[in-house]
């Protein structure tokens, strides 16, 4: 673990002052900290990324989302890449994106708002600092390179630019699309490595991207990362694993929503299809007791990993959809709004996910295994799941307030 580090350059003198001496957990050890001072710097001084009057309407739909009169949809890749990131690449995700979308509005006659995990989801926290390989394990292109040798896999922070470059051009695909599709597009990322994250913060806000989440793996309460998110004026996410207790998620409730503002938090929770109805309920009882008006949403990706016998992390369709169930049952029975879904797919036509309807076997999977780190849905198997997201959605009460059409 390291400590946020003076001196400042590039950082608002405010923001550093809050974070100095917090325990920033996954950061690299990068091997020269006067050229990290230099890429900080030098992002400092760039334009950001996204404009706060787009992460304010971000807010704006979020908080319908809230207030049960909305869904939000957020997804992608699980790393995105500098070399995958092709316009082809992008617009298949973003297709897949949308497409997902509009099943479910149409099912649940609410509007979707439609979030990727795109333009800046370049690192990557990991359970083990070193693999099975014996090399240090990669972290995400903006890091290092994912290229299976020692040297490849230093550290080198003037990867952050190249991130930024690669975002921005993202940023230009996404901007294209949402033109074309008359569609509204934000953007995400886990706001893991700080810094790249720190300098891009302007008056208060991460312009990095729209929305900023915290993961399971750095959500320690008085950390650097709770820190960072609470002070921003984002909408923030918030993975929770199934080690969570409740009053744990009160305290992260009120450090990361004290106003209680509707919108601003989202609570991914991300338990596993044997432990979702569980655990969840407690959890989002005692949310709702607390009175914060959160976004809950079902990442059912993170708790159904598994490695194969070949050394394979999959995931099996049919595990993914048990968690689904499970979180809308418990939403049901708890007459609490189920706010979504946050998955991890793509566009192309890979495979990396068991099951399915072309019931993909393990041995199938080195066939088009082209993920930079967890598996993802393929386009047909992340429609499929949204299909019957859709058939839930059709069977749900309606909400009292809502307009019938
Ligand atoms: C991820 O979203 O890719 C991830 C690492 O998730 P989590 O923090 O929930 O494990
Ligand atoms: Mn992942």
């Amino acid at each position: 673990m390291t400590e946020v580090s003076t001196p400042y350059d590039g950082i608002e003198p405010g923001l550093a002052r809050s974070l100095a001496g917090r325990a920033a957990d996954q950061q690299p050890q990068w091997p020269d900290s006067g050229q990290v001072r230099e890429v900080r710097k030098a992002l400092g001084a760039l334009p950001p990324l996204v404009e706060p009057d787009e992460v304010d309407q971000l807010t704006d739909r979020l908080t319908e989302v809230a207030l049960g009169r909305a869904l939000l949809l957020q997804g992608g890749d699980c790393a995105e890449t500098f070399a995958q990131n092709t316009p082809e690449h992008v617009r298949a995700n973003l297709r897949t994106l949308l497409h997902c979308a509009t099943l479910l509005r149409v099912a649940s006659a609410l509007p979707v708002v439609p979030v990727g995990r795109i333009a800046g989801q370049y690192a990557k926290p990991r359970s083990e600092p070193v693999g099975s390989d014996g090399l240090p394990s990669y972290r995400g292109d903006i890091v290092h390179s994912a290229t299976a040798t020692a040297e490849a896999r230093r550290p080198d922070p003037r990867r952050m630019l190249t991130a930024y470059a690669v975002a921005q051009a993202t940023l230009g695909v996404v901007r294209a699309t949402a033109a074309e599709t008359h569609a509204e597009l934000f953007t995400s990322h886990e706001a893991l490595l700080l810094d790249y994250e720190l300098p891009l913060v302007r008056a208060g806000y991460g312009l990095s991207g729209h929305f900023l989440w915290i993961g399971e793996r750095t959500r320690n309460l008085d950390g650097a990362h709770v820190a960072l998110l609470r002070q921003l004026r984002n909408p923030v996410g918030l993975k929770l694993g199934p080690g969570v207790r409740a009053e744990q998620v009160l305290a992260y409730a009120r450090a990361l929503d004290p106003d209680r503002r509707p919108g601003r938090l989202t609570l991914i929770s991300r338990m596993g299809a044997d432990r979702v109805t569980e655990v969840l309920p407690s959890l989002v009882e005692a949310v709702a007791t607390a009175g914060h008006p959160v976004v809950w949403l079902c990442d059912p990706m993170h708790g159904n990993t598994r490695t194969t016998a070949a050394g394979l992390k999959t995931r099996h369709f049919d595990r993914i959809v048990t968690e689904v169930e499970g979180y809308f049952a418990v939403h049901r029975a708890l007459n609490s709004h189920p706010g979504g879904l946050h998955l991890e797919f793509t566009g192309d036509d890979v495979t990396e996910c068991l099951g399915g309807r072309e019931n993909l076997r393990e041995e199938q999977l080195p066939q088009r295994y082209l993920t930079a780190c967890d598996p993802r849905l393929n386009g047909r198997q992340a429609l499929d799941l949204a299909r019957l997201v859709a058939k839930i959605l059709m069977r749900r009460p309606v909400p009292q307030d809502a307009v019938q059409v």
